[in-house]
């Protein structure tokens, strides 16, 4: 027997740290669309879009292939281009500065606050230069970054601000959506993600011709889009009126993303239960740093990060994950700095260290299982692996 098997022998059977929560709706909804001889961009579309935005308390909202599409859209659709520079975060996925990347402009790092892994205002602020032309920030976990400071500079010196809400469907500030704050704001619906389309991304504005430019651009820069072409009022003539892109998204990933957002209430109910009873089981252990909702916000609680304090113990990040792995119990960790990805590192000539507090965050964050199909029983094994590993660790 390895030592995961006896673990698995212990503890029953493997908790994975992420599984989507697809209902007999989703499914009968996705059949629907093959079933009816339209599976493009279409009408199914154009019905998640009227909820998404509705939801959001926004006038727009164009559905893509995906946040990452969304995010390339919005910058290019800004204007956004060669010889700017756009702040973003080290604590963020890949996409977050490929886009700032893919758009011809010039990422630039802002360190973030040690309590919720957002960026920080005042980073923000230091990094400014006259390139400065907008902010790109993350909502990490589901916890809104400080969208009023960031609004201030943004007036302050003519930035826009575009919102990377991958983890934000639920997120609120001051009663909000984070899809209302900003100039606009993208959310993913990875498999991973709150509410999932298979693959896709949904991007939020009341900037009516922000929304038409990236329409237009979402479908290779063609004057009427394909279900306009093929409806009774459509024609088989379009123009091309920019070098756009593939980024629509399909009536077949509508069709689940739409029924998984029906269901919006019931996950983040869940997800906010499941959360307060890690926060209460995990209280009482003063060697781990638990997550908070700041005041005057809705946590989405994507994510439950935790940190260890290694000044309390004598386990290192990576082992607690081993060490939790052989007890069945998944972990991730989000995320990786950019500054410490070669390709970065290279480009940029950035390296680990130059954003401390992301730096020491990332050396003891991991982030536990949470996802809508879990149980309370499930939180509670958690709980007793991460106390079990913790104790046997303390200095
Ligand atoms: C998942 C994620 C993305 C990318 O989303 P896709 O829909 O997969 O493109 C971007 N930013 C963050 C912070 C993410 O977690």
């Amino acid at each position: 027997m390895t030592s995961d098997d006896h673990a698995a022998a212990t503890t029953g059977p493997a908790l994975p740290y992420n599984l989507p929560d697809i209902s007999d709706a989703e499914i009968a909804a996705v059949v629907d669309v093959l079933r009816s001889g339209w599976l493009a961009p279409g009408e199914r579309t154009r019905a998640f879009e009227a909820a998404f935005a509705a939801y959001c308390g926004v006038g727009h909202a164009v559905a893509v292939d995906s946040a990452t599409a969304g995010m390339h859209l919005a910058l290019v659709a800004l204007g956004i281009g060669p010889g700017d520079e756009v702040i973003t975060t080290p604590t963020t996925f890949a996409a977050t500065v490929n886009v700032i990347i893919h758009a011809g402009a010039t990422p630039v790092l802002a360190d973030i606050r040690a309590d919720d892994y957002c960026i920080d205002p005042q980073a923000i602020e230091r990094a400014l230069t006259p390139r400065t032309k907008a902010i790109l920030p993350v909502h990490h976990a589901g916890s809104a970054c400080d969208m009023d400071a960031i609004a201030a500079i943004a007036r302050a010196h003519g930035l826009r601000v575009v919102g990377d809400a991958a983890h934000g469907v639920g997120t609120e500030a001051g009663g909000r959506s984070v899809g209302s704050l900003g100039d606009a704001a993208v959310f993913s619906f990875y498999p991973t993600k709150n509410v999932t389309s298979g693959r896709g991304g949904m991007l939020t504005t009341d900037d009516a011709a922000l929304a038409e430019r990236a329409r237009l651009l979402a479908l290779h820069g063609m004057s009427d889009d394909a279900w306009d072409r093929y409806t009774a009022r459509g024609s088989w003539r379009y123009q091309v009126l920019a070098a756009g892109y593939n980024y629509a998204m399909s009536d077949y990933q509508a069709a689940l993303g739409a029924a998984q957002f029906a269901r919006i209430g019931e996950f983040q109910r869940t997800r906010r239960a499941l959360a307060g009873r890690y926060s209460r089981r995990l209280g009482d252990l003063a060697d781990v740093v638990l997550p908070a909702e700041r005041a005057g916000t809705t946590h989405a609680w994507h994510l439950y990060v935790v940190r260890l304090r290694p000044e309390r113990l004598t386990i290192g990040r990576d082992a607690c994950i081993e060490q939790l792995r052989a007890r069945g119990i998944g972990t991730s960790v989000h995320f990786i700095p950019i500054h410490h990805h070669p390709y970065y590192r290279e480009a940029y000539g950035w390296a680990p260290g130059d954003f401390p507090v992301a730096d020491a965050a990332f050396e003891t964050m991991l982030s536990l299982p949470l996802y809508t199909r879990m149980t309370g029983h499930d939180v509670d094994r958690v709980c007793e692996a991460v106390a079990d590993v913790v104790l046997a660790h303390r200095r």
